[in-house]
């Protein structure tokens, strides 16, 4: 096994929770964990070879961390996509929740678990391996798209 990985896994800093939600929908392993003091976030980045986001100067001095100069969670986004080369990797998607990866849901056993719109409307579901909150292309994963075409990340 290669110590480097073509494909970023980051860890933000406790400022950044949407930021982190975004980067999981987008395929992204992104650990997000308020409890995690500015130290304890340069650790784990050092031990899970994770590139740090950060707002925090100081915090940005770590090695291979980047530093985020805008609040605006669009901009913030397309500065890492074209530091990172990052882009939707829609198979990838991660729970928005807590990082985990989905896998395959049957319809029968999505029965329930859904709303059951979602339910007769979708022949496609995922829960997550971690924390079983169930995933379907609803309304809100169109918004996703559209959002990340707009910013020419999808
Ligand atoms: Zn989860």
């Amino acid at each position: 096994m290669s110590e480097a990985t073509p494909f970023p896994k980051f860890i933000v800093d406790n400022m950044l929770g949407s930021l982190a939600r975004w980067l999981r929908m987008m395929g992204y392993d992104t650990v997000y964990d308020k409890s995690l003091e500015d130290a304890d976030i340069a650790k784990v980045a050092r031990s899970e070879s994770r590139s740090i986001l950060t707002r925090d100067k100081e915090l940005s001095k770590e090695p291979g961390a980047f530093l985020l100069v805008d609040v605006d969670l669009d901009a913030q986004l397309k500065a890492i996509a074209t530091k990172f080369g990052l882009k939707f990797h829609e198979e990838l998607i991660r729970c928005s929740t807590c990082n985990g990866e989905l896998v395959d849901l049957p319809k029968e056993q999505a029965k329930g678990k859904v709303p059951e719109g979602a339910h007769t409307a979708n022949e496609k579901f995922w829960r997550c391996s971690k924390c079983e909150k169930a995933y379907w292309k609803g309304a809100h994963w169109l918004g996703i798209n559209e959002r990340l075409k707009k910013l020419g990340l999808a």
